[in-house]
């Protein structure tokens, strides 16, 4: 009897119905529900690079193709690339004199080297540079201007497709007779909203789609060189698929054109409840710091369950089943196990907030811009409750003391006489629970228990103005347990 590696074992059902370990969820404490990567709203906060640790604005970075300007990866291996220095040899100059050519100093120049390939940029040619930092040549896309061409033509199209949209939304509510337009409430023209807003005038998107010429496909093919099946193939020359599509504007089959790689970009992200919009997550803004400056997981709010030790389960038999449950609040709690099909109570719902929204969002709203809100949506779904084998739900309540990081250091757990409780250990509970097994369960199929977790929750947000917020309150969370497979 192992123990056993939590995260896979012990699965908490999510708000959405997503069955995720207690490490990858969050806990709202404005829904007091739990929300899971699946139900809430990913948003990036900033870029930064993280290899020098440069932060740069949003628009920056994708003027930069979201790559920084001054680190390169190994085209190689993908490796970092470090920067080199040597000393150049002054170039003999045969016209001046010898005295002359001694007064020269070495001149340091740099060139990029991978520590872990050997990789440099000596060898596909590239010279060495007299800074440090940056001055690489760049390459330009031979193929930008059918790019920014391609680009230029979705986007009016784009436009032009919103702008259809919203004529005929204006026109359905003119029949009616009810609708005031927006130029009438805010005083702004069409042409002043899209300037606000940045997109392109109509004229321009018009032409742009007016001057756009299509791709044709062509029969003729460039023949390949006479031998080209009879040439000898050197694999060492011949890169591979990763390589060339870590560059996938020159796609070099040849690792003499491999050349170094604009590191990409990371983002700090902040996560928001999609209920709500409050933050769950929100990092610190310094690239460097690993700290958050809101930080709602599960982990803090929700009891942990762990497994300590299980016997096997049996068709037709009882097996004990040893559990140990954390209390991480600040607060005492108050639990109970019960049986995943009691009816739970529901949480209830937070205040609707009636707060009139403000001219830019209905702005915003009624040109339809990058703010679609179809996807905050979550599709719900029930997950299938493992019936095979049943916890037997003890008839007690159970108290936590509040977490106590002091306790830490303490040697012995208290035990118990309890038949329920093993020991207590400060927030710790150990619990002796029995689980049954149907004598029809089929011999190696999964063996999985769910129960759900009644417990108190103290809720520390300051109460607002707007919103009265109980401090106390009763949630409940359904937890799977996976108890290998059903023994003989
Ligand atoms: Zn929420
Ligand atoms: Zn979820
Ligand atoms: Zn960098
Ligand atoms: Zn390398």
């Amino acid at each position: 009897m192992a123990y056993l590696t939590q995260l896979d074992y012990v699965k908490y059902v999510c708000s959405c119905g997503q069955l995720k370990p207690i490490t990858n969820l969050y806990f709202c404490r404005h829904c007091l529900k739990i929300r899971c990567g699946f139900c809430i709203c990913h948003e990036v906060d900033s870029h930064y690079c993280a290899n020098c640790l440069e932060n740069m604005p949003s628009s920056e970075a994708r003027l930069k193709k979201n790559r920084c300007s001054s680190c390169f990866d190994c085209p190689s291996c993908f490796h970092t690339l470090s920067t080199r220095a040597t000393f150049a040899q002054p170039r003999q100059d045969p016209a001046a004199g010898d005295a002359k050519v001694e007064n020269k100093q070495a001149k340091k120049m740099y060139y990029l080297s991978c520590f872990n390939c050997r990789w440099t940029s000596r060898d596909v040619g590239i010279p060495d540079q007299p800074v440090a930092s940056g001055g690489w040549p760049e390459r330009t896309n031979p193929y930008t201007a059918r790019i920014n061409q391609l680009l230029d033509y979705y986007k009016a199209i784009a436009q032009q497709e919103k702008q259809e949209k919203l004529d005929r939304e204006r026109k359905k509510f003119a029949i009616r007779g009810k609708y005031i337009t927006l130029t009438d409430k805010t005083g702004l023209t069409g042409a002043m909203a899209r300037n606000i807003a940045g997109l392109p005038s109509s004229e321009s998107s018009s032409s742009a789609i007016a001057n756009f010429v299509p791709s044709v496909a062509s029969a003729e093919v460039e023949e390949l060189p006479e031998d080209y099946h009879l040439r000898e193939v050197n694999l060492k020359q011949v890169s591979t698929m990763a390589q060339r599509l870590a560059a996938p504007e020159w796609q070099p089959g040849d690792v003499a054109r491999l050349q170094p790689v604009a590191r990409p970009l990371s983002v700090k992200r902040s996560q928001r409840c999609r209920d709500c919009d409050h933050n769950l997550t929100k990092p610190e803004y310094n690239p460097g710091s690993i700290k958050f400056k809101i930080e709602l997981l599960a982990f803090y709010h929700v009891p942990e369950v762990k497994i300590i030790s299980h016997e096997s389960v049996k068709a037709g038999q009882v097996a004990d089943l040893l559990l140990k449950v954390t209390n991480p609040t600040a607060h005492e709690m108050t639990l109970r196990i019960l049986r995943p099909a009691d009816s739970a109570e529901e949480v209830p719902a937070p205040p609707e907030d009636q707060e009139p929204r403000s001219i830019e969002k209905s702005l915003e709203k009624s040109l339809n811009l990058e703010k679609d809100t179809s996807w905050s949506k979550v599709i719900e779904r029930k997950p299938e409750m493992p019936t095979v084998s049943q916890i037997c739900v003890p008839e007690v309540t159970l108290t936590l003391a509040q977490r106590d990081d002091a306790a830490e250091y303490d040697d012995d757990p208290q035990h118990e006489t309890s038949d329920i409780i093993l020991w207590r250990k400060s927030n710790k509970l150990a619990l002796r629970l029995k689980v049954t097994t149907d004598p029809t369960a089929e011999v190696g199929k999964p063996a999985q228990v769910a129960f759900r977790l009644q417990y108190s929750y103290r809720n520390t947000v300051p109460p607002s103005a707007q919103s009265v917020q109980h401090r106390d309150h009763t949630l409940n969370t359904t937890v799977i347990l996976d108890l290998g497979s059903v023994c003989e």
